[in-house]
């Protein structure tokens, strides 16, 4: 067999502490292979992936908890948030609005909602956290109102992993006649393992992000939209004359095969034991991680899920990327670790020793 260019080999994970992606389980990179030419976005021709997209929507609906779910498996959070405020701003559209549709989030949301407000022609309203930096409820109800299409909560949030109090934005959003959108692209596969007594089963949401290329352990590209309702979807179907079916609710056209398929088969595998092992794991090594800073006098905001933040000065993270930590910061430019399934406690211990080194 050829040698693959050095180029093609794939990158190591050891120092990757950056990333909310990570390495697929070997199950699900495997079907993936096999299934790398089918195309779920013409269901009616690739029957099988078809199959098994509905397969997959019903087992993320398991995670999230609805029994009837609706949605569609995507590129990753970013399509399914742009789906969401999509499907909002259309079903809103002729109703109640007197003006430009708005959107109201935390001003903790993912990036890919200000593409989605960009493109769909919406106001992004964004309102301040609170000092855990989840959503500042009070601010939340200030900002909306009758033009106001979705309210956005996260579950997991992309820089300090905190979750929103989604009942109360879901009663917000409802009380506005706004559609409620959860962002749990990241989080989706550690909350149904935390306390977080909240669910689609009681808190009424309306969509839903979470991706399975995530914690879930699919391959990329496997994000998940997932809809309380029949409607949502249909909100986002134009007409498809070539295909055999007759419409189609996506954003891309073709889709990845590979994705669906491997989303189905790792989940068969690891829900809900191999999750749960894989939280406890996780959260284990944050809450060492977030002890071992604290020990070097680093000020560190308390793990809530798997990642980590710490104010470590900026030369440090740079001396530490020079060699070879991938590493994050957040916006205010805290160190922010990500305690993804790859990372292991040895990784963390010899990332500490590196930084023992480039403090000393
Ligand atoms: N939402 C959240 C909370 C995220 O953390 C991310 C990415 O990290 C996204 C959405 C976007 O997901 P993707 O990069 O898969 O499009």
């Amino acid at each position: 067999m050829m040698e693959p260019r050095q180029q093609q080999r794939p990158q190591d994970f050891d120092k990757v502490l950056s990333s909310m992606c990570t390495e697929p389980h070997p199950l699900a990179q495997e079907v993936a292979v096999e299934c790398l030419a089918m195309n779920p976005g013409d269901p009616a021709t690739y029957q099988t992936v078809a199959e098994l997209e509905t397969e997959a929507i019903t087992r993320l609906g398991e995670v999230a908890g609805i029994a009837d779910p609706y949605g569609y498996i995507a590129s990753g959070g970013t399509e399914a948030n742009i789906q969401a405020i999509h499907a909002a701003r259309n079903r809103a559209s002729g109703e109640h609005l007197s003006g430009q549709p708005n959107v109201v989030a935390p001003e903790s949301v993912h990036f890919s909602v200000n593409k989605a407000a960009e493109m769909l022609g919406v106001d992004l309203r964004v309102v301040p956290v609170d000092s855990d930096y989840r959503a500042d409820l009070d601010a939340v109800r200030a900002a909306v109102d009758t033009d106001t299409v979705a309210v956005i909560g996260v579950a997991g949030s992309t820089e300090y992993g905190r979750v929103d109090p989604i009942p109360a934005l879901t009663d917000i959003a409802h009380d506005g006649g706004a559609h409620m959108h959860v962002d749990a692209s990241w989080g989706g596969f550690v909350l149904p393992f935390t306390d977080y007594a909240w669910s689609f089963a009681d808190a009424p949401i309306d969509s839903m992000a979470i991706d399975p290329h995530k914690f879930g352990r699919a391959p990329i590209p496997a994000g998940g939209l997932l809809a309380r309702n029949q409607a949502t979807v249909d909100a986002l179907a134009v007409e498809t004359p070539y295909l055999e079916t007759t419409s189609q609710a996506t954003l891309t056209g073709t889709r990845s095969g590979a994705g669906v398929a491997g989303t189905v088969a790792v989940m068969e595998e690891l829900w809900r034991a191999g999750y749960h092992q894989q939280y406890h794991t996780q959260m284990n090594n944050a809450t060492f991680l977030a002890e071992q800073l604290t020990n070097r006098g680093i000020k560190v905001a308390t793990p809530t899920l798997p990642l980590v933040t710490a104010a470590v000065q900026s030369t440090t993270i740079e001396a530490l990327q020079a060699k070879g930590w991938r590493l994050a910061r957040t916006t205010g430019g805290d160190l922010r670790i990500v305690c993804m399934p790859h990372v292991s406690r040895a990784s963390l211990e010899a990332f500490l020793d590196d930084l023992d080194y480039v403090r000393s």
